[in-house]
């Protein structure tokens, strides 16, 4: 996942549309939940500067496994968005670095952010009902 800038810039642009699919370890920490692979990640890259871009995306990922109320095998889809600024001194490690950036670290650490807490299939009592 790893985006040249200078690519961009050599043909003119200030930005540029990218997508791509990768295989990572499972993130999710419910029991008997996994992240499927692969995530799905679609977006764009600005340039903001020199040695800065921006960089806005949708990631795609799903989780299969044992629902937590009627363990049920169920398998869902969630989109989370990426909004991040790439720059050569990020104190949060989100690196430009030889003129490219690599998406890997950011896009994991919005899916380990998305990922919800708990896991149920919507067939046995949705959960606002569960409250009362
Ligand atoms: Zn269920």
């Amino acid at each position: 996942m790893v985006i040249s800038l200078k690519d961009i810039r050599i043909s003119g642009k200030q930005e540029a549309d990218f997508s791509f699919e990768f295989n990572t370890d499972n993130l999710c920490d419910i029991p008997s939940v996994r992240l499927c692979c692969p995530i799905k990640i679609e977006g764009r890259v600005t340039l903001t500067g020199t040695r800065s871009a921006l960089v806005e995306a949708d990631i795609y990922y799903s989780l299969e496994g044992e629902c937590t109320r009627c363990l049920n095998v169920t398998k869902k889809d969630y989109q989370t968005e990426l909004y991040q600024k790439f720059s050569e001194d990020n104190e949060y490690g989100y690196r430009v670095k030889s003129d490219a950036v690599n998406l890997e670290k950011a896009v994991i650490d919005e899916i380990i952010l998305d990922m919800p807490s708990s896991f149920t299939c919507g067939d046995c009592a949705p959960i606002d009902l569960m409250e009362f």
